[in-house]
């Protein structure tokens, strides 16, 4: 039985985590929920999992909780998720929250040494260097959620580093793939939110239209595998059939297939290096889907990816900009503040704008994350 603690239980990723440790109740419990502000969907996944702790981010919330669960122990903020995600009895945690928020409770987890089933990328886009170091001296498991990791991770299995040529992430292309720069102009935050293939929380999903989540993927990938971006390529492939594939030296290529549908990758990291059952997912059927396609990634019509692959080769500090001014810029984009096309203008002053700083330690990386916020905001006005 593996005592498991979900950060961003009401999220889209936190919600199927959740659906894959009910199917298994032999094997999975939670330990404790965290969530941040939607109390109408947390309060039914209290009273039915039963978490010893929940952690919340406001405090009327918490008195709220408190309330309807009086047994039940619930902490604040940050500070809350750092406890929750490393208390004794926890086995394995699965930080599935939004945005570079999740790294505190990440690095926290590592040096308690639990076991990380980790979805919330930004977390390694920020921080990379440092999440990597960390798990290495407490030789803990960063299991990857994301598929396309996941995918890497399972055709990587056993083989030696030194004979992989390369890994190339597959990209759906997100909501508008099929348009051109000139009508992008004019796209809304509904037609964004639109995604064809998955359906997931709402930044994820305007970084797959602008894919910045590729971009974000490509650095994720560089620091989970430890390889340079010189030997990371992205396809485009409109079916996600294919969820990423290893090519190694003797032009093997070792690929990972299946439905998508993130269930799948979310148990895999659950259950590693075991597999348990998972019949609510369709199986795949090629005969059906019949044709896969694939096309290579234009650069000049998704500034994002380039702009990722530049900050990621920079290194140092960089990503932690590129991280922040995304998130920054992508919360004005939702509040309907700024065009779509505004995102990669903002991305890129703050890049500009920033002066590297080799290997940031932690406080230097949250400090630049609220500077690059406020200056993205300020660019604005
Ligand atoms: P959602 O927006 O659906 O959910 C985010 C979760 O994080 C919610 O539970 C939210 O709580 C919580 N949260 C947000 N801000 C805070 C905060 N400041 N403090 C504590 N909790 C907070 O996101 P997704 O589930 O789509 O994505 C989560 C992570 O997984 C992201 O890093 C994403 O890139 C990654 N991912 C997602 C995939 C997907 O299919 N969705 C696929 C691969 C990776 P509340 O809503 O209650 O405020
Ligand atoms: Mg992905």
């Amino acid at each position: 039985m593996k005592q498991i603690t979900l950060l961003g239980a009401t999220g889209s990723i936190g919600i199927q985590t959740l659906e894959v440790i009910r199917l298994h109740p032999d094997h999975f419990s939670v330990y404790a929920l965290a969530f941040g502000k939607n109390i109408e969907k947390a309060l039914p996944l209290i009273k039915e999992f039963s978490p010893k702790v929940v952690v919340v981010q406001d405090k009327t919330i918490k008195e709220q909780v408190e309330s309807e669960f009086p047994a039940i122990q619930v902490l604040l903020g940050t500070e809350g998720m750092i406890a929750a995600s490393t208390a004794a009895d926890v086995d394995v945690l699965v930080n599935a929250v939004m945005g570079s928020v999740g790294l505190p409770a990440t690095l926290a987890a590592i040096e308690a040494q639990k076991v990380i089933a980790i979805a919330n990328k930004e977390t390694l886009v920020t921080a990379g260097h440092l999440v990597m170091e960390a798990a290495n001296r407490y030789n803990v498991d960063l299991l990857p959620v994301d598929s396309e990791h996941s995918a890497i991770f399972q055709s990587l299995n056993g083989e030696r580093p030194d004979t992989i040529e390369r890994l190339v992430l597959t990209a759906s292309g997100g909501s508008f793939r099929d348009k051109t720069r000139e009508e992008l102009k004019g796209v809304t935050v509904e037609d964004a939110l639109n995604h064809p293939n998955w359906s997931m929380g709402a930044k994820i999903t305007i970084d797959s239209a602008s894919m910045m989540n590729k971009g974000l993927e490509v650095i994720e990938a560089h620091w989970l595998f430890d390889i340079p971006y010189e030997q990371i390529d992205v396809i485009l492939h409109r079916e996600s059939v294919i969820h990423s594939m290893v090519e190694y030296k003797d032009r093997s290529v070792i690929a990972q297939l299946g439905t998508p549908d993130m269930k799948v990758p979310i148990q895999y990291a659950l259950t590693y290096p075991d597999r348990l059952d998972l019949s609510m997912t369709k199986r795949l059927n090629l005969e059906e889907i019949a044709t896969l396609h694939f096309q290579p990634m234009d650069y000049e019509r998704f500034r994002c990816l380039k702009l990722a692959f530049q900050a990621g080769k920079e290194g140092g500090s960089m990503t932690t900009v590129l991280n922040a001014a995304n998130e920054q810029a992508v919360e004005l984009f939702l509040k309907g503040k700024i065009s779509f096309l505004d995102i990669e203008t903002l991305i890129e002053q703050a890049l500009e704008s920033h002066q590297t700083i080799d290997k940031p330690d932690l406080d230097t990386i949250l400090a630049i994350d609220q500077e690059t916020r406020s200056q993205v905001c300020s660019y604005l006005k």
